[in-house]
């Protein structure tokens, strides 16, 4: 949730905007009500096999057009790593084995509202390459010629890869 409610969910009184820590917050005086607004979480897989990463384009808006980590949201009562695995399949067509954390970024860039990504390493272990879901294409990259990146956090991640 990253708007404010201009009205309880709960009431329908108006919300009033006070200051907690330095950060808004939104309360109804009415219920008591307070909406705390916090960064949605991500989850994605970096897949590298010789040299090349595993990359997807983005089918729709924000940033269509442009390659990103396969990631997608983590459902509310999604463990994240099944996040992680389901968002490779979905987008790829491609299973993988998760093999450790390899980054935490925040995200301030999607216009959706903000975001924690976390990116986790992993291998292919079966399927077939297909750009399935929310995905336009997919394509594995030689690290360094990378198509255009959507988003700073992505960018961030591949480049450091790139780099090293
Ligand atoms: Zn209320």
């Amino acid at each position: 949730m990253s708007t404010p409610f201009e009205f309880c969910p709960h009431c329908m009184n108006p919300m009033l905007e006070i200051q907690e820590g330095g950060y808004p917050r939104y309360r109804c005086d009415q219920c008591g009500f307070v909406q705390y607004l916090n960064p949605a979480s991500a989850a994605g897989v970096l897949v590298v096999d010789g040299g090349r990463v595993l990359l997807v384009k983005r089918k729709y808006d924000p940033y269509r057009g442009l390659w990103v980590i396969p990631s997608g949201f983590i459902e509310y009562s999604e463990d994240i790593r099944g996040t992680a695995v389901r968002e490779v399949e979905e987008e790829t067509g491609l299973t993988v084995r998760l093999e450790g954390l390899h980054a935490v970024e925040s995200c301030f860039d999607d216009p959706r509202g903000n975001a924690v990504l976390v990116v986790f390493d992993g291998h292919v272990t079966g399927g077939e390459m297909r750009a399935g879901d929310d995905a336009e294409d997919v394509d594995f990259f030689p690290l360094d010629r990378l198509p255009e990146i959507a988003f700073e956090a992505h960018r961030k991640i591949l480049g450091a890869l790139s780099n090293s």
